[in-house]
């Protein structure tokens, strides 16, 4: 078969590869010069498998407000008349019960940890280098408050069978030393000793080389102009090169996915939520983080990779905007400079910001969706490149019509039908 990926992020790379690996003739379109040059390209650098869970939960709603009257909180709002922001805000808020909660957890959970489980088996790959290690990840406690409050977390934690700790300060330096020479006190942590973390842009552009060995072509400076269709199936993509046509389709475009799929007839909850990140080269490797700290107080994680420090956070509602504001930097400054003083040099910090597609449900969009030979993969929200490789695998075996591994009926667009 001749598949069609539109999207070289790191969800439309990892399932071309698997499809590659699979037999079939691959071409990737992407409106970029290269793969990973949206928001695969600066995220937080977590493999976070243990924290697979949705934002929208019991107490998040009393928590946002908290946060929205924060200065420099981890939630901003640029309130705006799109219809499309309230809707998804009234479903996001509509899943913040108990029940909703734990239904959307337990399908995350699941997606995770059969990632993890190919991730297991990509690594083992020569040539699948990306500054990875797998030293678990730290959630930072600034107040005893905040310690308090994990009770809930930890419970479902044990439920899923995630491994974890609770430290204490010492606990803390001894897993992160470089926490020794912090200005702020702490007052513990929660550490998933099994998460991993690594450069995601790395990552894609790895996996695009694999996938480029096994027979994918990928088509950069190519734009996706419309998709053409004729009864129930999908004849073709405009492009600004001409119409690509093959006989399977799959949109992986991320947060612009939405956008494209509704000339369809398709209404994909997916909306965009802005993040930012900087990029500190490292000054001195003593007193620098080992793996991913989680700020607690700020909602932003600080991750080690080989020469440089990746410090990422902040959720802005504000549609498809991709202005880079200069101020929504403090607080990425502002934890490193608290907890890693002396690690790196932020003059040199480079800044950047990407729009992670958000379903309200947490959950991202896996399968087939209106038409026969359509699919979508998408809506991966905060955990996009923890969950990529077990989407990749699943998109791929749905197209070749093998049952996949894991139960994947409540994972495509279906579900919000009812
Ligand atoms: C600040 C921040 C921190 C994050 N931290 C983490 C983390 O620690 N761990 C984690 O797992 N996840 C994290 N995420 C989430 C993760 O980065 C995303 O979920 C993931 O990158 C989404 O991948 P994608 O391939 O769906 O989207 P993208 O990477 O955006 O890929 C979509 C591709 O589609 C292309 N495209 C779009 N429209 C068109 C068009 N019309 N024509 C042609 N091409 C088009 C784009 O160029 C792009 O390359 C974070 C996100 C942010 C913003």
């Amino acid at each position: 078969m001749k598949i069609l990926i539109l999207g070289a992020g790191v969800i439309g790379t990892t399932a071309a590869y698997y499809l590659a690996k699979a037999g079939h003739e691959v071409v990737v379109l992407d409106r970029q010069p290269g793969p990973a040059l949206e928001t695969s390209f600066g995220n937080a650098g977590e493999l976070s498998y243990g924290y697979a869970s949705p934002w929208a939960g019991p107490g998040i709603p009393l928590k946002a407000i908290k946060w929205l009257l924060m200065t420099d909180g981890p939630l901003v709002i640029r309130p705006m008349l799109d219809p499309r922001m309230w809707l998804w805000g009234m479903s996001l808020l509509a899943n913040c019960t108990k029940r909703a909660y734990a239904l959307n957890k337990s399908r995350m959970v699941r997606l995770a940890e059969y990632s993890n489980a190919q991730m297991v088996e990509l690594r083992r790959l020569p040539g699948l280098a990306f500054e990875g290690r797998e030293r678990g990840t730290l959630q930072l406690f600034r107040t005893q408050q905040q310690l308090d409050h994990i009770h809930g977390d930890v419970e479902v934690l044990k439920q899923y069978g995630v491994a974890f700790e609770v430290l204490d300060p010492k606990g803390c330096v001894a897993a992160e030393p470089g926490l020794a020479t912090a200005t702020v006190p702490f007052v513990g942590a929660l550490r998933l000793p099994d998460d991993d973390t690594g450069d995601c842009k790395l990552f894609t552009e790895a996996v695009t080389r694999l996938a480029a060995e096994a027979g994918a072509a990928f088509y950069y400076d190519t734009t996706v102009l419309g998709v053409e269709t004729t009864g129930g199936l999908v004849t073709g993509v405009r492009t600004n090169h001409g119409l690509e046509v093959a006989d399977e389709y799959v949109v992986a475009m991320g947060s612009y996915t939405p956008l494209l799929v509704a000339s369809l007839g398709i209404d994909l909850p997916v909306y965009p939520i802005k993040g930012y990140s900087i990029t500190v080269p490292i000054t001195d490797e003593a007193v620098a983080p080992v793996s991913t700290v989680m700020d607690e107080t700020y909602k932003v994680a600080t991750t080690r990779f080989d020469n440089r420090i990746r410090v990422g956070g902040t959720a802005e509602i504000a549609g498809w905007d991709t202005t880079l504001r200069p101020h929504r930097r403090g607080p990425l400054d502002r934890s490193l400079r608290d907890l890693f003083p002396r690690a790196g040099d932020l003059s040199k910090a480079s800044f950047w910001c990407g729009l992670r597609p958000m379903t309200p449900d947490g959950t991202p969009v896996i399968g087939k969706a209106k038409y026969r030979n359509l699919y979508l993969s998408t809506g991966h929200g905060t955990l996009g490149w923890t969950m990529a490789a077990g989407s990749g695998r699943i998109l791929c075996d749905i197209i070749c019509g093998h049952q996949p591994e894991i139960d994947v009926s409540d994972l495509s667009i279906s579900r919000y039908a009812a």
